[in-house]
């Protein structure tokens, strides 16, 4: 009796910030699982998520935005992004329409590279057929990509394109993990990124990027999930900006996360909040270990 093929493998997402990575995994999934904001930097960590079909699993990884490491916390993203390009058999590399050619390094670079590599055009929402066509055809000089696909992630547009490449470029494999499977990160893990987008979303300058959220008690009981969240800041100034006037802004932030955790865990959510200040600890090896950083 014929056996029937199963395709399975390891695909990263990788490129400069603000492209539209989380979002194009959210969109290859077909559920929200990668959170995304108007502002770089919103992804810390390498995310895994699992896309089942009959015969085949695609394990995605979206990553951190490339960037040139400023303080501790950016190192790890960057390592975070190297990791994924381990031991992987499709790169997914995505800029943008508004990526200048000296913005994109890797898949010029990388012609000696034998990993398939797939450029992705994302955001071609944002501009017309004549400007989309000039884009292309200049990217198809310039990158040593095994294809160059014009997507919108946003839309929707092109992203059965994507699977259908990556698909050609998987080898025969069994499933590397349990078919039901979404993702290898903790429900945790989620409750704290769904927490830190809304922070990411609602406050900006230093805010965003001085905060981290840590799940501190996840308790799954019969009718209702019940959360209790560490919103750590780096100072107190922020600590006030944060709670804001008798509580009101902490206040604002909890119900949008609560209704977003609800959408996400498929149940009623008790969600509470304490803000702490842990002065420089986006610098410091210990804390960023102890907030799950570097533990690949
Ligand atoms: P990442 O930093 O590369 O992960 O980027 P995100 O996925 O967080 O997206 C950054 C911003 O770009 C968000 O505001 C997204 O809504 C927006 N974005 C992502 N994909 C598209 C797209 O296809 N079209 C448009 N117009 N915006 C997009
Ligand atoms: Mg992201």
């Amino acid at each position: 009796m014929q056996q029937n093929s199963h395709k399975a493998g390891f695909v990263s997402i990788v490129g400069n910030p603000n492209v539209g990575k989380s979002t194009l995994l959210n969109s290859l999934l077909g559920e929200r699982l990668s959170i995304t904001t108007p502002k770089a930097q919103t992804t810390r960590h390498g995310v895994c998520g699992i896309l089942n079909g009959d015969d085949f699993q695609v394990v995605y990884t979206d990553t951190p935005g490339i960037l040139t490491p400023a303080y501790a916390l950016q190192q790890s993203m960057m390592r975070a992004v190297h990791q994924a390009l381990i031991d992987i058999d499709v790169l997914l590399w995505v800029i943008d329409v508004h990526t200048q050619d000296n913005q994109a390094d890797l898949p010029i670079k990388s012609s000696s590279n034998t990993l398939p590599t797939l450029l992705l055009i994302n955001k071609v929402d944002l501009v017309d057929q004549t400007q989309l066509d000039k884009i292309v055809y200049n990217w198809t000089w310039k990158a040593k990509a095994d294809a160059i696909i014009p997507i919108s992630a946003l839309k929707k547009f092109n992203t059965a394109q994507v699977l259908r490449h990556i698909l050609t470029y998987l080898p025969d494999h069994p499933p590397y993990y349990p078919k039901d499977m979404l993702t290898d990160k903790p429900s945790r893990f989620f409750a704290a990124e769904i927490i830190r987008e809304q922070l990411f979303r609602k406050y900006n300058q230093e805010i965003p990027y001085s905060v981290e959220v840590v799940i501190e008690s996840f308790k799954q009981e019969a009718t209702i999930i019940k959360i209790c969240a560490i919103i750590y800041v780096e100072k107190t100034s922020q600590k006030a900006i944060l709670i804001g006037r008798q509580g009101a802004s902490i206040k604002k932030i909890g119900i949008l996360a609560r209704k977003m955790l609800e959408q996400f865990f498929g149940a009623p959510v008790f969600l509470a909040q304490h803000v702490k200040v842990l002065a420089g600890w986006r610098n410091q090896k210990k804390w960023l270990y102890r907030f799950g950083y570097d533990r690949r």
